[in-house]
């Protein structure tokens, strides 16, 4: 058992992703199908990038990217599988016995203490000790349960926690990409998911520049915060980060 942090590794895309979204949508208004498809190399990034600033997302969907995402905790995946627009495989806590689960532990708790009964603990000792106990529980629950794989694994699972490491396969086209991105970059997001979202965008800006340059939390299109009071009042940082070259993640 240990403390993980998110590995994510983009592992299959479309091939020639700019060439396919631009053929996609000159294929609509062309009198030719044999001029749409042949594209000009040099012009496809200039015409990808009009058809974001149109809103004209549809041929988005043509390019698909494939994600490994490990070190990620269940709070994290439970969140991401909310993304309906994608497809996903999820290693099983019924099929792989959790005994000697990871986990990931939330960076905030550096630093601070847990009164325990009068006992002052560090929180990421406190924290490690009870990923512990629950495994121990679970290994206990287990055996109760006559420890018969994916039969007793089913039921022991309840007792494992939201901070359980997984290992998740993301498949997911550039439109519903650039949504996710918006959504999970703001820093409203919870930290985990924002954090691969981050790594997701440093993924495939350079796969697909033209759709993915410059895209970030929904407020960098939008040119402002729509969350009213729960803005972060930090538009101009944000845009700086995100609009134009992109520096070190929030
Ligand atoms: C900061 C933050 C806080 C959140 N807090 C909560 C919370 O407290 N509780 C909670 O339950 N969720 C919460 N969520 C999750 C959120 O409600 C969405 O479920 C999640 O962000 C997925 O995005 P999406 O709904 O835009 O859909 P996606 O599945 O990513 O779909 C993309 C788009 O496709 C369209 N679409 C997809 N499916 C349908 C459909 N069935 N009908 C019509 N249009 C559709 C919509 O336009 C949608 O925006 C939170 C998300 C964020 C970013």
């Amino acid at each position: 058992m240990k403390s993980v942090k998110p590995q994510v590794k983009l592992i299959n895309y479309s091939p020639d992703a700019g060439q396919l979204l631009a053929a996609a949508a000159r294929l609509c208004y062309a009198s030719s199908d044999a001029a749409a498809l042949d594209q000009d190399l040099a012009s496809v990034a200039d015409f990808v990038k009009k058809l974001r600033e149109m809103g004209h997302l549809s041929p988005l969907e043509h390019a698909v990217f494939t994600f490994h995402i490990a070190g990620v905790s269940r709070a994290m995946t439970h969140q991401l599988v909310r993304h309906r627009l994608a497809s996903y495989s999820q290693r099983s806590q019924r099929y792989v016995p959790h005994a000697d689960f990871d986990y990931v532990m939330p960076p905030q708790l550096e630093g601070r203490t847990v009164d325990d009964d009068g006992r002052s603990v560090p929180a990421d000792a406190y924290f490690a000790e009870t990923m512990q106990l629950i495994a121990e529980r679970y290994r206990k629950l287990n055996a109760a349960l006559g420890e018969a794989g994916e039969r007793s694994n089913e039921d022991a699972r309840y007792v494992l926690p939201n901070a359980c490491e997984t290992s998740i396969m993301m498949t997911m086209n550039a439109r519903e990409l650039l949504h996710f991105l918006e959504e999970r970059l703001c820093l409203r997001a919870q930290w985990e998911i924002r954090a691969v979202a981050n790594i997701i965008l440093d993924l495939v800006r350079p796969v697909l520049a033209p759709v993915f340059d410059g895209s970030g939390p929904k407020c960098i299109r939008l040119g402002g915060c729509p969350e009213g009071k729960f803005t972060c009042s930090r538009y101009a940082e944000i845009k700086q980060r995100y609009a134009g070259h992109r520096q070190a993640a929030p």
